[in-house]
């Protein structure tokens, strides 16, 4: 298998002024007008191998043992992070994950071709392993180059932390993390403690962790692990590039996908962008960003056309890795949606807890997070906008069992304001034959209607 050739080249690069870059290994997050920069690709370089033999390319290595190509993220190498050395990649098999055909659900809500990209069946949990394997990885490369880096850092509403601490341990990285305390799942929390990193709880929001991680990076040298770094959105972007291969390059009508600080949207327009630019695909599909209402800053612009973006306060919501009223990612995202016919659809707590319990009672166990993309589907073929027979992929963004606390809740009928349309309770019972047989029978025809 051939390594990609040195003639393949990335560079950051500002997304408002394309002559403005920087090499991968300068550690510079903006560009100097403030605006987020971008890794762009020598894509003329690209262009020299066909269409059919990067999809040749991509099928031989995937799930390959030849370090590190059977990765989803290091197997499109070429396309994310071309420069660094094979041996400094820092990867966990990450991507390749189950593009699930949601039957039963899907027809349950009124579509025929319903899929579920199962994101969350990941190393730490969640997509966000995509993203980090490629910064840890140029970090690693740059500290066995001899550049000074003392430590890696991010601000996380709980599966940043968890990713970062995990690829950052298996590099013998230091990793610092910053969490808004008592407002992450418990096995969010205890992740990047079990994985050795400098865990901080702090009294204040996402934002405000967010605050202090930035001064830190600027003041102190810290490397910043957040999606304003822009090494991250190259290995998210695989999502969609994964999705449409597992469809033998066939495009589907729409990817639905949850968003909150909306790098992972941008990533994933990022990918179909390179995919049509290199002439894998000639056409796209429509993008759907969903938030929860309590945290919408993106629905409201996009309710004015995109003319005005306003930082809300985001208010405390059961998707918690998407409560952020500020997103870094504003205006790739919006360009993004631009490019992508894209809406912006919106779910109230109870649509999202409604929609993750329909989905589960069809074999999924979903994160409130893919409840809130479940429900903006929901929505969007109630109106009609979904057609029927349209092909749709939603986007699961991490593992149901990170979010056990609120699954617990709904099911006790403990969610406030919430009234559990579809609660399933352990039935406690003595233990004896006769009640529990007759209990059983009664559960199931009232269930199956024999
Ligand atoms: C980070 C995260 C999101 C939101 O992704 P953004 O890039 O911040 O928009 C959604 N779901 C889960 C589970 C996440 O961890």
């Amino acid at each position: 298998m051939p390594d990609p050739k040195p003639s393949h080249r990335a560079w950051f690069r500002s997304i408002k002024d394309h002559d403005e870059t920087y090499p991968l290994d300068e550690v510079v997050y903006t560009a100097r007008d403030g605006s987020l920069l971008e890794v762009a690709h020598d894509m003329d370089e690209l262009r020299k191998t066909p269409a059919e033999e990067w999809k040749r390319l991509f099928a031989s290595r995937t799930h390959s043992s030849e370090w590190p190509y059977g990765s989803g993220v290091w197997g499109k190498k070429e396309w994310v992070l071309p420069g660094i050395d094979n041996e400094h990649a820092v990867s966990m098999y990450e991507g390749h994950t189950n593009l699930f055909w949601a039957d039963r659900y899907g027809r349950e809500i009124g579509i025929d071709d319903f899929w579920i990209k199962q994101c969350g069946n990941s190393h730490t949990g969640s997509f966000k392993d995509l993203g980090m394997t490629v910064l840890v990885s140029q970090v690693n490369d740059m500290r066995r180059r001899g550049v000074d880096i003392p430590a890696v850092a991010c601000a996380s509403t709980g599966d940043t932390s968890a990713a970062l601490a995990a690829y950052a341990a298996a590099a013998a990285i230091p990793a610092v993390v910053f969490l808004p305390r008592g407002k992450v799942s418990v096995a969010q929390l205890i992740q990047p403690v079990a994985n050795g990193a400098i865990v901080f709880a702090l009294d204040t929001d996402f934002d405000g962790c967010m605050e202090i991680v930035k001064e830190i990076s600027l003041r102190d040298g810290i490397y910043l692990a957040n999606s304003m770094n822009s090494l991250r959105i190259e290995g998210q972007k695989t999502v969609g590039i994964e999705i449409v291969e597992q469809f033998d390059w066939e495009v589907p009508d729409w990817m639905v996908i949850p968003g909150g600080n909306l790098g992972n949207v941008s990533a994933l327009a990022k990918g179909l962008d390179m995919l049509r630019d290199l002439g894998l695909i000639d056409r796209v599909p429509r993008i759907v960003c969903a938030q929860a209402e309590a945290a919408n800053p993106l629905y409201l612009s996009y309710q004015r056309d995109f003319e005005v973006f306003e930082p809300i306060s985001a208010r405390p919501t059961l998707a918690n890795a998407i409560q952020i009223g500020n997103p870094v990612s504003i205006d790739k995202a919006i360009d993004a949606l631009k490019r992508y016919d894209g809406i912006v659809e919106q779910a109230s707590e109870a649509e999202i807890a409604e929609s993750c319990a329909r989905a589960d009672r069809t074999g999924l166990f979903n994160c409130p997070h893919t409840g809130v993309a479940l429900a903006a589907t929901e929505k969007l073929v109630r109106q009609g906008v979904i057609q029927k027979s349209d092909r749709v992929v939603t986007i699961s963004t991490a593992h149901g069992l990170k979010f056990v606390d609120f699954k617990v809740r709904y099911h006790e009928m403990q969610l406030e304001g919430i009234e559990s349309q579809l609660p399933n309770p352990p039935i406690e019972l003595p233990a004896s034959y006769q009640t529990v047989r007759d209990e059983m029978q009664r559960q199931i025809d009232q269930r199956f209607g024999r």
